[in-house]
């Protein structure tokens, strides 16, 4: 089929490239200069693991373009995937995907038929406003273009972008119309029947079963996205709840996980303690859940709660080391990872860089190292006195404390001992609880970790 995508992010990039990947002809549309000017060199504006490898591979079904009048005309399946910022008052913005709308819209060609889809997480009853949007443009301009308006939210979590869209656990279409169903159904049977052969590095997972396809109402599809968010998002602000009451009465979180995560009804993912949760997605989306609840006169006290714990993870981190360190004012202290979850380059709501500023706003001295998250986290930073460090052995030269702040697996292999024995104070607080406590003491570390 011939797909054009409206904005090549993290969701519209790598659905691009799968969709390519699987024998489509993509093209993507991006209006921002510097990530077209990458994607039409070959190369990936976003760290994500094989997403370029693809880019080259599939070269001759996928293009790029910042014109969506060039390319929309042809097309069968438009997918709009811009962002939905936050507003000041929670609620997402939508502005971005009504105006990609205009534009698509714009360019139909009268008397086609097209399957126009928003895979953009947007609060309910968007579909209504971009099928209003529509109408509008339509009939301002005479065209007798028909329309196909599907909701299908992007479920993908960064650093496992492409395994998530190839393997995904559901795909969910709302539509009122069963054309456009039938459209994403074609558009996706390579990977409902799984079908393709997998990319060498990407093997499809054992046991893998092939997803199912949920179709519904546009409205349940859009509320099944923000209902997904924020139950994920509970579950792990749950855990650090509990962490906390851990610390206090002296039992260990990681234990304690592993014990109700055998439950089956409860699961063992999603309950690691630790800096909290970040990214793109679980902020903006439980604050828009909320304002969005808040226009029915309806609370949501869980969401609520989930959100304020998290809100106090990075001040707990920050405790920590107040106590070991007696203070924090002129205090070296280093961080590892700033990204806000490892194998993403990705730091937009990232608990580590929320960290770095309590810790600068406090006095301390700060030094960050990421394996790959430097150059974003020092424009997101630059207002701030931090230094960018790209060795961690350096980072820890004379410092007071380290603190593990993203759990890249690259630092399993951080050789602890020598890390203590170049620091002025050996203190380890490790937000994630990531290393093992009893090797970071033998190498000499004061260890704390979040719950244990
Ligand atoms: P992003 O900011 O990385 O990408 C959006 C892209 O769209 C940008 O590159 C922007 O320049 C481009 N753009 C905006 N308007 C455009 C237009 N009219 N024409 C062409 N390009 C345009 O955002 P993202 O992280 O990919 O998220 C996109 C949507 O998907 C959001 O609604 C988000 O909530 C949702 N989502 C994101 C994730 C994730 O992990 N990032 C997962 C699921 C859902």
């Amino acid at each position: 089929m011939k797909v054009t995508i409206i904005g090549c992010g993290y969701v519209g990039l790598t659905t691009g490239v799968a969709l390519a990947y699987l024998g489509h002809q993509v093209t993507g549309v991006e209006k921002d200069q510097d990530k077209l000017e990458l994607l039409l060199q070959g190369k990936s504006p976003i760290h994500e693991q094989g997403l370029e490898k693809l880019i080259k591979e599939c070269a001759s079904r996928l293009s790029f373009t910042a014109d969506a009048s060039l390319v929309v005309p042809p097309a069968d399946i438009i997918i709009i995937a811009v962002g939905t910022p936050q507003k000041e008052n929670g609620e997402a913005d939508t502005y971005y995907v009504e105006e990609a709308a205009r534009e698509v819209v714009s360019s139909f060609v009268s008397g086609r038929s097209y399957t126009l889809v928003v895979k953009s997480t947007v609060p309910i009853g968007s579909n209504r406003r971009v099928a209003y949007v529509v109408e509008k443009v339509l009939s301002e301009r005479g065209n007798s273009a028909q329309v196909y308006l599907a909701s299908n939210p992007e479920f993908l979590r960064e650093g496992l972008a492409l395994r998530d869209t190839l393997y995904p656990d559901r795909i969910v279409v709302g539509a009122k119309d069963s054309r456009a169903v039938e459209a994403l159904r074609l558009l996706y049977r390579p990977i409902l029947e799984q079908t393709f052969e997998p990319p060498t590095f990407l093997p499809r997972p054992e046991g893998y079963m092939p997803p199912p396809l949920i179709t519904t109402d546009p409205t349940s599809a859009e509320m099944i996205k923000y209902a997904a968010n924020a139950f994920l998002a509970v579950k792990i602000s749950f855990i650090n709840e509990i962490a906390g009451l851990c610390d206090k009465v002296g039992a260990d979180v990681t234990e304690v996980a592993r014990g109700i995560g055998l439950d089956s009804r409860i699961g063992s993912r999603f309950l690691s303690a630790g800096l909290g949760w970040g990214g793109s997605c679980f902020p903006k989306d439980t604050a828009a859940l909320v304002a969005m609840a808040s226009e029915f006169n309806y609370s949501l006290p869980i969401v609520e709660a989930a959100r304020e714990v998290n809100a106090r993870q990075q001040l707990l981190i920050v405790e920590k080391l107040q106590g070991a360190l007696k203070g924090i004012r002129g205090q070296v202290i280093g961080v590892l990872g700033l990204s806000f979850k490892p194998n993403t380059d990705d730091i937009r709501e990232s608990p580590a860089v929320k960290l770095i500023r309590l810790l600068v706003e406090r006095g301390a001295h700060v030094r960050a190292h990421d394996p790959v998250a430097i150059p974003k986290a020092r424009q997101a930073l630059s207002s701030m006195e931090v230094d960018f460090i790209e060795n961690p052995y350096k980072m820890a030269e004379g410092a007071d404390a380290l603190v593990l702040a993203t759990e890249w697996e690259e630092y399993r292999f951080l050789n602890l001992r020598e890390l203590a024995e170049c620091m002025r104070e050996p203190v380890l607080v490790d937000a994630r609880n990531f290393f093992s406590p009893e090797e970071a003491r033998q190498a000499g570390f004061n260890y704390l970790g979040v719950g244990r």
